[in-house]
C-alpha cells in the first residue's frame, strides 16, 4: 500500500508517552498481551485492575498500528443493524450482543473520564449522511431500530444536515448522540498510562516471534527476551503477522488513508461542523470526516494498495473535500497518513479461544475505537474466568480463509469496482443537478 510513514496529525499533536523499553530479558507474568492498540491495552488495563500481573508486547511504538492512526470517530454499533444481529444470533444471545456493541461509546467516554485521559474527547454525536435519496431508506430503518431500543438516534432532514455540517451535499441522514470523537493516539497513550498505573508492564519494539508450551505454561519469545505466562491475549488485528498466521488468515488488511487541511479560517469554522460531530457517508467507499481541536478538517477514505506516495494517493481525498465543501477550494493540506483496517468476510468482529488460556479479539471492519475497547474488556473477563455464554458476545472458532494469499488482490479489485460504482453514481447525480431534476 501507500507508505504509512509520514507523520500524522495525531502524532504531531498528542502529548508524548515516556519512552518504553524493549524486552531484553526472560520475565514471568500471569498474562502476556500481544499488541498494544485499544484491544490489547483495554484488556491489559482491565486485567491489571483485577490484580493480574500483565506484560504487554508491541512490535512497534505504541499506537503505530491502527489505534494511533484512525479517524478518532467513536461510532456506536456494528455494520449490521440491531434487528439483523438479533436475527443472526437468536433471541437472548442476539439481544445481549446488541447491548454489548451499543455500550461501546459509554465505555470509551467512561474510561476517559475515570482515568483522566486528555484526548480531546467530545461527545457530540456521530452523523451518518445519505449521498442519495435511496440511501435514506436503510438509514430510516436504522433509526427506528435503535429508537425501539431506547437509543438517542434521530433522523435529520437535508436542512438540519446542512446546518450541522456546512455542506449542501447530502439528502439527509441520522444523528447518533451516543457517538463522538477522540484524538486517537492520545487515547492510546492515555490507556497505556492507566494500564501502567494498574501495574501493567509495557514493552515496545518487542515483536513476539515464537510461542511454545512447556510445563503447563506458555512461553513467548521476542528477539532479545521472553515472557512465561499462563494466559495470552492476541490483539494484533490488521497488523497480525506470521506469528499469528492462522489469525492473520481470518481477515484482510485493507488500506485506509486520511488527509488533514490547514486549520480552517475562523469564518469557515463557524459554519463547518459547528457542533463538532463526526461524519460517515453512504458511498460504497465511504468518506469519513471531522474537525480536530485546532480546526483541521480531517478527511478519510479507502487508501490504495501498492507503493504509491501518499500525496499522490490523496488526490481522491482532495476531491472529496472539494465536493463536500466547495467553500474550501484552494485550502492547503498539512498532513497525509494511512493505516490498515481489518475486514472480515462476515463483516463482524471476532472473539476466539485459540488454545487453552489463549484468547484473541479482532476484525472491527473500520469501527474499532469503541468496539476494540469493548473487546479488550470481554477478553479480560473471559481470562478472569467468566463463562463464554455470559460475555454478551459470541466466542467463535478460528476460521482461516481459503486462498487467503489472493485476498489482497481480491480486495484491490473490489475497491476498484466499488470506486467505479461511486463514480457512476456521482456522474448521474451531476447530470440530474444540471437538469434541475434533483
Ligand atoms: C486510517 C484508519 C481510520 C480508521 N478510522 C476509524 C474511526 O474513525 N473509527 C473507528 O471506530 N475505527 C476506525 N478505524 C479502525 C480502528 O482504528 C481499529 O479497529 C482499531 O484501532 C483496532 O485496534 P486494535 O488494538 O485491535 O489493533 P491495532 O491498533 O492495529 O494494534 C495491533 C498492534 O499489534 C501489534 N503487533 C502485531 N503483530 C505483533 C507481534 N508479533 N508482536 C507484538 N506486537 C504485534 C502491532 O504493532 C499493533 O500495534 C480506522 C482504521 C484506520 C487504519
Amino acid at each position: 500500500m501507500a507508505s504509512t510513514s509520514e507523520e500524522s496529525l495525531w502524532s504531531a499533536t498528542a502529548a508524548p508517552l515516556a519512552p518504553l523499553p524493549a524486552l531484553r530479558e526472560a520475565v514471568r507474568a500471569q498474562v502476556a498481551v500481544i499488541g498494544a492498540g485499544y484491544t490489547g491495552l483495554s484488556a491489559a488495563l482491565h486485567l491489571g485492575q483485577a490484580g493480574r500481573d500483565v506484560v504487554v508486547l508491541d512490535a512497534l511504538e505504541l499506537g503505530d498500528g491502527a489505534s494511533g492512526r484512525n479517524g478518532g470517530q467513536v461510532i456506536p454499533g456494528l455494520k449490521y443493524d440491531p434487528d439483523t444481529l438479533e436475527a443472526m444470533y437468536g433471541g437472548d444471545q442476539g439481544a445481549k450482543l446488541v447491548a454489548t456493541v451499543a455500550a461501546g461509546p459509554d465505555l470509551v467516554f467512561d474510561l476517559i473520564r475515570k482515568h483522566g485521559i486528555a484526548c480531546e474527547a467530545v461527545r457530540s454525536g456521530w452523523l451518518q449522511l445519505a449521498t442519495s435519496e435511496r440511501a435514506l431508506g436503510p438509514i430510516g430503518r436504522r433509526v427506528r431500530q435503535w429508537q425501539a431500543r431506547g437509543a438517542a438516534v434521530e433522523m435529520l432532514n437535508p436542512a438540519e444536515v446542512a446546518r450541522l455540517t456546512g455542506s449542501q451535499r447530502y439528502y439527509g441522514g441520522l444523528i447518533d448522540r451516543r457517538g463522538g470523537t477522540v484524538q486517537p493516539l492520545a487515547y492510546v497513550r492515555g490507556l497505556a498510562r492507566a494500564a501502567q498505573r494498574a501495574g501493567v508492564r509495557l514493552f515496545a519494539h518487542s515483536a513476539a516471534t515464537h510461542l511454545e508450551r512447556s510445563a503447563g505454561e506458555w512461553r513467548i519469545r521476542t528477539r532479545d527476551g521472553s515472557v512465561s505466562c499462563r494466559q495470552v491475549v492476541f490483539a494484533t488485528n490488521a497488523y497480525s503477522d506470521k506469528f499469528v498466521e492462522p489469525l492473520q488468515r481470518t481477515l484482510v488488511a485493507v488500506p485506509s488513508m486520511q488527509v488533514a487541511t490547514a486549520p480552517l479560517p475562523a469564518e469557515l469554522r463557524r459554519s463547518i461542523l459547528p457542533e463538532g460531530q463526526s461524519v460517515s457517508d453512504t458511498w460504497h467507499l465511504l468518506r469519513y470526516f471531522r474537525l480536530d481541536s485546532q480546526g483541521h478538517l480531517i478527511m478519510g477514505s479507502r487508501g490504495v494498495f501498492g507503493d504509491v506516495p501518499l500525496v499522490h494517493a490523496a488526490r481522491l481525498h482532495y476531491r472529496a473535500v472539494r465536493e463536500i465543501y466547495p467553500q474550501l477550494a484552494g485550502i492547503s493540506y498539512d498532513y497525509h497518513w494511512a493505516g490498515f483496517v481489518a475486514m472480515t468476510p462476515d463483516h463482524l468482529p471476532h472473539l476466539h479461544e485459540v488454545a487453552p488460556g489463549i484468547v484473541a479479539g479482532l476484525g472491527y471492519n473500520g469501527r474499532g475505537v469503541a468496539m476494540a475497547t469493548m473487546m479488550g474488556t470481554l477478553l479480560a473477563r473471559r481470562l478472569l474466568g467468566e463463562n463464554a455464554e455470559d460475555l454478551g458476545f459470541p466466542v467463535t472458532p478460528v476460521r482461516p480463509m481459503r486462498l487467503h494469499r489472493f485476498s489482497r488482490f481480491g480486495a484491490a479489485a473490489a475497491i476498484q469496482y466499488l470506486r467505479a460504482l461511486d463514480e457512476l453514481a456521482r456522474f448521474a447525480e451531476r447530470f440530474r443537478r444540471r437538469k434541475g431534476t434533483m
